[in-house]
C-alpha cells in the first residue's frame, strides 16, 4: 500500500482456493477505501508523537511530562520502587538572551537538555517544564542514589563552555531541587505533589545563591 510515493504498509490475503479476477477485483476497491483512512491514522500517530515533545530540545513537553509522572508515581507505589524527581533551572539564564540575543540563548538550551540526556541512564526522563527550566524523573532510584546521578549532572552543565563567535565563550550553571519517594523519605502519593516538592527544593537553591542542590526533606 502506498500513497503519493510513500510506503504505507502490506497487507497479504491468502486462501487455499484461487481468487478469481471478480474477487481481486473487488479485493482492489476495498483497499482503495483503506488507503486515505490508513494515511490518515498514521498522520495522526505523528501529530500525538510531535505533541509531546519540545521542538526546540527534543525532550518531551509538559503534557509528556504529566502522563510520564502519573504513570511513574503509580508503578513506583505498586511495586514499592523509589522515585525520584528533579528540577533544573538555569541559573541567570536571562543575562544570556541579554547579552548574546535569543539564538544563542536557544543554543544554549539545546546544549543544556543534550547534556541531561547524555548523562541519564536510559530509563531516565528528561522534559522541558518550563522557559530554561527542565524536569527530571528517575525510576527506581532513592534519594542517595539520586545524589551521585546530580552531581554528574551539575559538572556536566558546568562543563558546558557554549562558544560564540570570537572569544567569548559563556559558562553555564544550574539549580537543581530535589523530591524523592523512598523508605526514608515522606511519601508524595500525587505526583504533582512531587512536582512542587522538587520545585520548593530549587526554589531554595536559587536563594541559596544558586549553582547548587537542595533536597526537599532537607528544607
Ligand atoms: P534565575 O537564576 O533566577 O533562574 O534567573 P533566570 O534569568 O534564569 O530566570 P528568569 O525566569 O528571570 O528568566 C528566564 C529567561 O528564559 C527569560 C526568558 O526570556 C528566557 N527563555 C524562556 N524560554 C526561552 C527560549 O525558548 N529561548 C530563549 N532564548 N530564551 C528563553
Ligand atoms: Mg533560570
Ligand atoms: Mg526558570
Amino acid at each position: 500500500l502506498s500513497h503519493d510515493g510513500q510506503y504505507l504498509g502490506d497487507l497479504t490475503f491468502r486462501r487455499a482456493l484461487r481468487f478469481d479476477e471478480g474477487e481481486l477485483a473487488q479485493l482492489e476497491t476495498l483497499l482503495s477505501c483503506l488507503l486515505f483512512p490508513l494515511r490518515n491514522a498514521l498522520l495522526y500517530r505523528e501529530a500525538v508523537l510531535s505533541a509531546l515533545r519540545d521542538p526546540l530540545t527534543q525532550t518531551g513537553n509538559r503534557i509528556a511530562m504529566n502522563q510520564a509522572l502519573q504513570r511513574e508515581v503509580d508503578i513506583a507505589k505498586r511495586s514499592s520502587q523509589p522515585l525520584s524527581v528533579l528540577m533544573v533551572d538555569i541559573d541567570h539564564f536571562k543575562r544570556i538572551n541579554d547579552n548574546y540575543g535569543h539564538s544563542v540563548g536557544d543554543e544554549a538550551l539545546r546544549e543544556v537538555a543534550g547534556v541531561l540526556k547524555a548523562s541519564l541512564r536510559n530509563i531516565d526522563m528528561v522534559f522541558r517544564y518550563g522557559g530554561e527550566e527542565f524536569a527530571l524523573i528517575l525510576p527506581g532510584t532513592t534519594l542517595a542514589a539520586s545524589r551521585n546521578l546530580i552531581a554528574r549532572l551539575k559538572d556536566a552543565i558546568a562543563a558546558i563552555a557554549y562558544k560564540l563567535d570570537g572569544d567569548s565563550t559563556i559558562h553555564i550553571t544550574a539549580s537543581i531541587g530535589v523530591a524523592s519517594n523512598d523508605e526514608n523519605t515522606t511519601h508524595f502519593p500525587d505526583p504533582l505533589d512531587m512536582i512542587k516538592a522538587a520545585d520548593s527544593a530549587l526554589y531554595a537553591a536559587k536563594h541559596a545563591g544558586r549553582n547548587q542542590i537542595i533536597e526537599w526533606n532537607s528544607l
